[in-house]
């Protein structure tokens, strides 16, 4: 018998057998209590919109510290395998094993299966506590580079012979003029061409199959300028080279106003709106950070590096009711590798408390629903989560903030869920 697994068509759209193996990881910490809670809301939402027709066999695949009890690896080839050849899974929050040869459980798996794409959208569901005035205003989809930047590791500790020996090949050879000293520690950040087009390609195809008026380029270009800065400008030429029916660029604008003027520019610009184009423009990210409080309205689509996506998406998650509601996924636009996974990490604090939001993660569910185009199975959910929290029946962090909240466990949230799909 062929095992039911998704593939990808050679015109690039997936084919999903009706009764569908999709592996899981459990995940770290909070990961049991809110994957239990998670996979029951799934299940629901499958039966109620195809009775039967459809269905998800779950398979775990074992990371993290369950994998590592059971067969002394944090994460075994066969997981990996597993998650390879059935191009779509799902994960819990993963702990980062401290010593050990691996760094980070979640880069390793992203990195095994070149899952170039981190998109994390964030958007407010009414009656959740927000810390600002209109947190309606937030409705934007990061799109974060999930391989490069100084996210690849490679560091060197201060006193060590490796980074001394780098210190010295810096300062002979390239003539690097800068103060090394012994307690000096040194980290390289890498950005490339490949890497930040095929990153803004994905984040711009997205603004155009969800008719989304712009995509921003957040980077701090204006200090490291042959790395954010050339990130910034790859983007740019990406657009105008490959989006140019689609597209008008803050860089176009400039060139425009150098050759014919502001007044020339600026009437461009309108008419490139008014033909519905996607305006590509940037932002550096510290004012990024304060422009999604200011003027949040001004951003949909996202695109960044790798340590600049990671604080803007839980800045972005504050504003709407924090990490506990902030869903994500891993993807490989090219061969559909996807890993779908919540924000947050393993809150090991609140583990077997049944007591953090699983939203994050059954909005991952739902991402992940939508991606395998069961889309009926994903908006009964939405709409059944939507109900419960505008019913004040809520987990502890939204509980916390609120007025006249009832407080669930986070089993008793999914349950609540399950009464409205
Ligand atoms: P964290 O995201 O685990 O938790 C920070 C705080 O956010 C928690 O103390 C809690 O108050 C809140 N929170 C998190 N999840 C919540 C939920 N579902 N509902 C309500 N509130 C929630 O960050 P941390 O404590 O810095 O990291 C703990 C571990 O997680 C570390 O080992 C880290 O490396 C790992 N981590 C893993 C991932 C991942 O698997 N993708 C991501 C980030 C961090």
């Amino acid at each position: 018998m062929t095992t039911p697994r998704i593939t990808k068509r050679s015109d690039g759209t997936l084919s999903v057998p009706d009764h569908v193996n999709i592996p899981f990881i459990i995940g770290d910490g909070i990961g049991p209590d809110i994957w239990r809670a998670s996979v029951r809301v799934f299940d629901a939402a499958v039966i109620a919109s195809y009775g039967g027709r459809r269905r998800i066999n779950w398979i775990e695949v074992l990371a993290g510290e369950k994998a590592f009890n059971l067969t002394g690896e944090w994460l075994p080839q066969e997981t990996l395998d597993t998650l390879h050849n059935h191009l779509v899974g799902i994960k819990g929050p993963l702990t980062t094993p401290i010593g050990g040869g691996i760094r980070s459980l979640n880069v390793a798996i992203r990195k095994a299966l070149d899952l170039y794409v981190c998109q994390r959208p964030t958007r407010w569901f009414k009656g959740v506590p927000s810390p600002v005035k209109h947190p309606e205003y937030v409705d934007m989809v990061v799109f974060r580079e999930n391989t490069e930047d100084i996210y690849t590791g490679i560091e060197f500790s201060a006193g060590s012979a490796d980074g001394d020996h780098l210190k010295d090949f810096l300062e002979r050879d390239l003539a690097v003029d800068f103060n090394f000293t012994a307690d000096t520690a040194l980290g390289i950040k890498t950005v490339s061409e490949n890497g930040s087009k095929r990153l803004v390609r994905a984040a711009i195809e997205y603004a155009i199959r969800h008719r989304l008026p712009s995509v921003t380029l957040v980077h701090k270009g204006n200090i490291m300028k042959y790395t954010e800065g050339a990130f910034k400008n790859w983007g740019y030429e990406l657009a105008e080279a490959d989006f140019t029916d689609y597209t008008y660029t803050w860089a176009q604008w400039e060139k425009m106003k150098a050759s014919n003027g502001e007044k020339h520019a600026n009437a461009a610009l309108v008419a490139a709106q008014n033909e519905g184009k996607i305006i590509v423009k940037d932002v550096i990210a510290d004012n990024f950070l304060q422009q999604i409080l200011l003027n949040p309205k001004d951003y949909s689509v996202i695109a960044t590096l790798n340590l600049n996506g990671d604080y803007i998406s839980d800045a972005l998650a504050a504003i709407v009711g924090g990490i506990g509601i902030a869903p994500g996924a891993n993807i490989n636009y090219r061969t559909g590798h996807a890993v779908f996974e919540a924000t947050h990490g393993t809150a090991p604090r609140f583990a077997d408390t049944d007591s953090m939001n699983p939203s994050s993660v059954i909005l991952s569910g739902v991402m992940m629903l939508e991606y395998i185009g069961w889309n009926e199975a994903a908006a009964a959910i939405v709409t059944a989560l939507k109900e419960t929290i505008l019913q004040k029946t809520v987990t502890i962090d939204f509980f916390n903030h609120m007025e006249g909240g009832k407080l669930l466990r986070t089993s008793e949230f999914a349950s609540a869920i399950i009464d409205k799909i």
